[in-house]
């Protein structure tokens, strides 16, 4: 009877370290939504079949990103596809792929990341901006993510993950490891320069402090509450400013950091704090965003903007070099993953941690759970 349940693809390809191609169920455990802010359903849907570009990778682990927080409240001026499987940290083992795949083999461990894929032919593709590509397919908002135990992803997107990693630990690099790693490159700092982390004990904010101190720089970080400043300085971070108890964090800021920090990365969910950035960052500084609350706007005044001649860049996730590069720090046991681990089935409960701030570091999904 089992049988009928399980499937083998029978064009098994090369195959590393296994004896026979693995067996894929028919079917599987995913969280789904039919309309933004409906009901998150755990239940038994299709596994995906891979297109002739595509891995199937078998999730393990998926990190719950702020960003699947907004795809299923459906915050954003892009509409995502619907019903939706969301997700895009997710970390687990090549179970098949389609016939043009020639970068992974059966068994490989991959990594599934916002972007599942792009044209690979447009004017930002051919430049490596990859995820400025106006075809970009996404995984958790137009592609089935991560929070399934099977899901698909464009080969020559999804990460390489080395043998033997962790893949609890690792997937929180896939999408907020990749992206804080990117918005410092961005910023263009120098070793001993300041920078600021507003948002700093979050899943991006927790990684943002390891990878810029890994770059060498001086770490200030921005969140709330006394638990959130444990585990900034844990983490190897230097000033903490609680924004819910300073009461002029601009002066606050600018004097521990001897006139502002050289670079802000904005990866708080607050609109007031992104737009304070561009006040308490230091004259010639870099204010990053990356943080996207519904609705946000970023206001810098203009007088002191052109007067202290400051930069405001936008930073999105990242291209392959940028993945590779940033797995690489956390393999060499540069950046550890803050992360707390639950069942998949317990998704709906981290929204609401996420929703009321209330979560320090990564919570990652077991999808066996
Ligand atoms: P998170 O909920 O884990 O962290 C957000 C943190 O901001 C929390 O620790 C919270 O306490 C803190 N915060 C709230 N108000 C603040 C304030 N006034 N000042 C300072 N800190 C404050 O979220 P996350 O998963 O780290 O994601 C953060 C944001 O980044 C989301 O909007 C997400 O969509 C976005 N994001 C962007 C990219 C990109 O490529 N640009 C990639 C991934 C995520
Ligand atoms: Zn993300």
């Amino acid at each position: 009877m089992l049988r009928t349940n399980l499937r083998t693809f029978t064009r098994p390809q090369f195959i590393r370290g296994l004896a026979s191609a693995p067996t894929i169920p028919k079917s599987q455990k995913a969280i789904i939504f039919y309309e933004n802010g409906g009901e998150l359903q755990y239940k038994d849907i299709p596994v995906p079949e891979p297109k002739p570009n595509e891995i199937l990778v078998n999730v393990k682990y998926s990190g719950v990103c702020h960003t699947d927080l907004h795809a299923w409240k459906g915050d954003w001026p892009l509409a995502t596809k619907l019903p939706l499987v969301g997700g895009h940290e997710g970390a687990g083992i090549v179970v098949a792929k389609g016939s043009e795949v020639k970068n992974f083999e059966i068994g490989d461990y991959a990594g599934i990341k916002w972007l599942n894929g792009s044209c690979m032919s447009c004017e930002y593709c051919e430049k490596g901006f990859e995820s400025n590509c106006p075809h970009a397919d996404l995984s958790g908002y137009t592609h089935d993510g991560s929070f399934q135990q099977y899901a698909t992803a464009d080969a020559v997107q999804a990460a390489k993950i080395p043998q033997g990693t962790d893949l609890a630990d690792v997937s929180p690099i896939l999408c907020a490891g990749v992206t804080v790693y990117k918005a410092l490159k961005s910023a263009h700092l120098e070793p001993g320069q300041w920078v600021a982390i507003s948002g700093a004990a979050g899943g991006l904010g927790s990684l943002a402090v390891q990878y810029a101190k890994a770059m060498g720089l001086r770490v200030l970080g921005i969140d709330g509450g006394a638990e959130k400043e444990k585990l900034f300085k844990s983490l190897g971070g230097e000033v903490f400013i609680d924004f819910t108890k300073e009461k002029n964090i601009v002066e606050a800021i600018q004097n521990a950091t001897n006139g502002g920090p050289h670079g802000v990365i904005n990866v708080s969910v607050a609109p007031a704090a992104i737009s304070q950035s561009t006040e308490y960052v230091r004259p010639t500084g870099k204010v990053v965003l990356v943080g996207l609350p519904a609705d946000a706007v970023c206001k810098s005044e203009v007088f002191s903007h052109v007067v202290k001649s400051i930069s405001i860049i936008g930073s999105y996730v990242g291209n392959r070099a940028d993945t590779r590069e940033a797995i690489d720090f956390f393999s060499r046991g540069l950046v550890k993953s803050p992360i707390k681990v639950v069942g998949l089935s317990e998704l709906p409960k981290v929204y609401e941690l996420m929703e009321q701030g209330k979560i320090l570091g990564r919570y990652v999904v077991d999808t066996s759970k």
